[in-house]
């Protein structure tokens, strides 16, 4: 049975900035949410690895694609106001490194509060609905797709509305491509690739790493990151190579570049042969100079790539392992695929959107969080980003509205 009711405002995608949205409305804006999934904010669950590293202190525009665009926003809405808008809704915060976290370090604290939010100004929220199109017409849109049913063939809905906002995100991890929804507005949308993603790399030097897990700098070209690296039968993952992978995504790093992981980084080249030198007493062997200073997988791999075996010995080999160590080579092969992405960069032109993010095309109709294309490094910048221009536009209805 199709159904017809209307909204001031309704938001396509409940997920991190279409719930933020809709807890930042006054009562008075009558809004309704509208899910694919059987409930909202599944994403938002599985950030921060179960955590939801829900901001950074650290909030520089430089950790975004297009910084220009993003400051914009930051400066009405930073991580202070995240901190605070979050606290004022009952989520206790706490902070590590900069990164904020809910304190339970849970983060079904975060969307816990978000729904009581929405709930409690009266939105009403329509799960499992996917939509298909929007239409605008003498000031007025209608959103309609189909009602996912399992048991029965699925059936169609319509809303009407006086604002729309898509709310869509990304087709990375368990998400959707929507942004085509606006197609029918006129926009263009740059096609959506993974951005904070694992790096595929050549098997044979990381043969037998797979689920070791290091602290070590990682540099592609010119950028350089010490974090958490991940090895995986595939190549690397970890948050210092999601980070790096924005440089294959922004098309600054190639396949067939190299990648390299450095496994002493609190030490310069130098230091390390010293370290090395010291170890070796006598007529030490290679295993034995390395042992008991990396996990016995990693520095199998280290005297692969310093072309030397266990039983050479130590004092002729040490400038060869100390370049390993300093500088272990993986040939760049590409990037993991959405499923395993945190981030796509790509999606709707920013610049087609007005400072309250509304559409130089059609008056009324939002684009909010990820279906834009900005994109940030991992830390809490990304959920900013949802953060910061879910108000912007909450701000900007309200005011039209009342
Ligand atoms: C594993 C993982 C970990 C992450 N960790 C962090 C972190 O710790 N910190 C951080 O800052 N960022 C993190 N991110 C990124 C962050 O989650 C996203 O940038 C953020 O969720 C984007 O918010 P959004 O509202 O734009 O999109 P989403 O949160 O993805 O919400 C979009 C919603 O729209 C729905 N939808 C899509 N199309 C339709 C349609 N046609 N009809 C109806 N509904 C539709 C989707 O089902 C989805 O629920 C992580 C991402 C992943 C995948």
């Amino acid at each position: 049975m199709p159904m017809n009711d209307k909204f001031d405002v309704i938001i396509i995608g409940g997920g991190a900035s279409g719930l933020f949205l809709v807890s930042q409305l006054p009562a008075g804006v009558s809004a309704a949410i509208i899910e694919s999934n059987d409930r909202v904010g599944k994403k938002l669950l599985a950030t921060g690895n179960g955590k939801c590293n829900l901001t950074n202190l650290d909030m520089n525009i430089v950790h975004y694609n297009k910084p220009s665009i993003v400051e914009e926003f930051l400066d009405k809405f930073d991580a202070h106001d995240t901190i605070a808008t979050f606290e004022r809704m009952g989520l206790l915060t706490k902070v590590t490194d900069k990164r904020v976290y809910p304190y339970s370090e849970c983060a079904s604290s975060v969307l816990d509060v978000l729904r009581r939010a929405a709930e409690a100004r009266g939105t009403t929220v329509f799960t499992g609905r996917f939509v298909n199109f929007i239409e605008s017409f003498n000031d007025e849109f209608t959103v309609g797709g189909v009602i996912k049913h399992e048991d029965k063939p699925n059936e169609a809905f319509k809303l009407m509305s006086r604002n729309v906002v898509l709310a869509t995100g990304s087709p990375a991890t368990f998400g959707k491509n929507s942004a085509n929804l606006y197609a029918a507005f006129g926009h263009a949308e740059r096609a959506m690739t993974p951005c904070l993603a694992p790096i595929r790399t050549d098997k044979e030097p990381i043969k037998g790493l797979q689920g070791v897990r290091v602290k070590a700098g990682v540099r592609i070209g010119y950028r350089y990151e010490v974090g958490e690296v991940l090895f995986k039968d595939f190549g690397v993952s970890g948050i210092a190579v999601f980070n790096m992978s924005s440089e294959i995504a922004r098309g600054r790093a190639h396949v067939g570049d190299m990648l390299t992981i450095d496994f002493m980084p609190e030490y310069s080249r130098a230091e390390v042969e010293e370290i090395l030198h010291k170890r070796v007493g006598g007529a030490k062997t290679v295993a034995q100079a390395l042992s008991g200073t990396f996990h016995s997988k990693v520095q199998e791999r280290i005297m692969f790539a310093a072309h030397c075996s266990a039983e050479d010995n130590a004092v002729e080999k040490i400038s060869a392992l100390a370049a390993a160590i300093k500088g272990f080579k993986l040939t760049i092969e590409g990037l993991g695929d959405a499923s395993l992405a945190q981030v796509m960069s790509g999606g709707l032109n920013p610049r087609e959107f007005d400072s309250d993010l509304m559409s130089l095309k059609v008056k009324g109709a939002y684009a909010v969080g990820e279906v834009l294309d900005i994109d940030g490094d991992c830390g809490g910048y990304n959920l900013q980003w949802a953060w910061s221009s879910a108000k912007a536009v909450a701000t900007a209805i309200s005011k039209s509205l009342l």
